[in-house]
């Protein structure tokens, strides 16, 4: 744990006490804040209040003696409305910050030039964090993962020289982290997204826009270039001075980090150099999984790591669950779980990297369904659909792809095994890329992926 020290003797109102909240709760406590803890949920105050940590209805708390006030990042600050926690800080001008604010204060404080790695994106952040992590740890640094995804920031080790933090940043935590200034700050990319929450996509950007423009002078400042409103902020990083490190998987670059023909390359004044390769990484299959590996490769670049070990970082580079997962061959047939993909924009990245698709797909479905997906259909060799989605999907394949009505995840995966296994194709996959969330059949995409992955163990005999 992290002890929060910037803070001590001073009063602090912390709002949402999920695990993120209460972790928030219990680092202020050990660098000696007051604490005041609250939460919409009775039953999430009560474990608060179980675990040593005071509560009490921030409703009746004395704002004018409140020096912050430390909010989850899944309640309101300003999309659809504020939440009535902030109205009351906004009404006693009490600052609204975030865990990973803490962090900052707490770093500049004690460790300022250690390591500090944040990433964000639209797509791909939990993808690159895990990577960069994974690189930094290939040779031997100390790498602490966290922030969005899954670990909360303050539970890791306190930032210190030769230790680095690789941070995975939601736009709603930017929100919340006013002095963010990560040593290497990368944006993936951006599309619209959330915009229940910011507003507009300029409100949306300009959010993201913070991490990169936070990157203090002598840090990296790394931005995906493949979008055009990413290349407007990298052009006003540079404008201000900042010297951006481009990324793209689209186009040559004459300064930055750019893919061809599965190369990762180094661009500068002097010519392009190469630093890795990525064919046969099955982990990183595909365009989208390029522009992540560009974007890590860039950071540990700026990490100080040379290419044969960035090389050899990518090959042992395990992956992570639900995102086009090889969970299990049978001969000649690979089976991958992709049940992140709980749209048609995710499942086009892995309808594009495979042929001979045997294809799960369905769920709840999202509005547009999958007819985005037309120019991936002549890869699918047949379809296996599921849940609420399944007649509308059945629809839009028509006569196109030879489909079925299954209903089920473990009737789609025996039909699909059973006709892959049939099919005399080279390399066929049964790829479960559901386009849609899992809420009717599932609680989340990682429980729809397990049962896969555990259905796939049955029939490969590797359970
Ligand atoms: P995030 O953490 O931003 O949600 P993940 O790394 O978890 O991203 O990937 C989630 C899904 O998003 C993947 O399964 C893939 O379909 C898609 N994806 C990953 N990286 C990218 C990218 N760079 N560009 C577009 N889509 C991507």
């Amino acid at each position: 744990m992290i002890p929060i020290t910037t803070f001590a003797g001073e009063k602090v109102a912390i709002f949402g006490l999920g695990g993120s909240g209460l972790t928030s709760a219990s680092a202020l406590l050990a660098g000696g804040a007051d604490v005041i803890a609250f939460d919409d949920n009775a039953a999430s105050v009560a474990k608060a209040n179980a675990a040593g940590i005071p509560t009490a209805d921030l409703r009746q708390a004395d704002w004018g003696k409140i020096a912050s006030l430390v909010l989850a990042p899944g309640v309101p600050l300003t999309h659809p409305a504020p939440h009535w926690v902030v109205a009351l800080a906004h009404k006693a001008g009490v600052e609204v910050i975030g865990d990973i604010e803490l962090f900052c204060r707490e770093r500049a404080r004690h460790a300022p030039g250690a390591p500090f790695v944040a990433i964000t994106g639209t797509n791909g952040k939990s993808t690159t964090t895990a990577l960069i992590a994974h690189l930094a740890a290939s040779v031997g640094m100390d790498a602490q993962l966290g922030g969005n995804i899954g670990t909360a920031i303050l539970s890791l080790a306190p930032p210190a020289a030769g230790r680095v933090h690789v941070i995975e940043c939601s736009s709603y935590q930017i929100d919340l982290a006013p002095s963010l200034d990560p040593s290497i700050g990368i944006l993936i990319n951006l599309s619209e997204d959330h915009l229940d929450r910011h507003g507009s996509m300029e409100g949306y950007a300009a959010v993201k826009e913070r991490l990169v423009a936070g990157v203090p002078q002598n840090g990296t400042a790394i931005v995906g270039v493949d979008d055009e409103w990413c290349v407007a902020i990298a052009d006003r990083l540079a404008d201000a001075g900042k010297q951006p490190m481009r990324i793209s998987v689209r186009r040559e670059l004459p300064d930055g980090v750019f893919v061809t023909g599965q190369k990762i390359m180094r661009a500068r004044a002097g010519g392009a150099q190469p630093i890795a390769a990525l064919g046969g990484i099955g982990s990183l299959r595909g365009l989208h999984n390029a522009q992540n590996a560009a974007c890590a490769t860039a950071a540990a670049l700026a990490l100080g790591l040379d290419a044969a070990a960035i090389q050899a970082g990518l090959r042992s580079f395990p992956g992570l669950a639900h995102r086009m997962e090889e969970v299990g061959r049978r001969g000649a047939i690979l089976f991958v779980n992709d049940s992140k993909a709980t749209n048609a924009d995710s499942a086009a990245q892995a309808l594009a990297c495979f042929h001979d698709i045997f294809w799960i797909a369905g769920g709840k479905p999202k509005t547009g369904g999958i007819e985005s997906l037309r120019g991936f259909f002549p890869r699918i060799r047949k379809a296996y659909l599921i849940g609420e989605a399944a007649e509308e999907f059945a629809a839009t394949l028509g006569t196109a792809v030879p489909h079925e009505v299954t209903g089920t995840l473990d009737k789609a995966l025996a039909a699909a095994a059973r006709d892959a296994q049939t099919s005399g194709a080279h390399e066929p996959v049964v790829l479960l890329s559901p386009a849609c969330a899992s809420f009717d059949q599932y609680r989340n995409f990682e429980v729809r992926g397990d049962a896969f992955r555990e259905l796939v163990q049955a029939i490969t005999g590797t359970k």
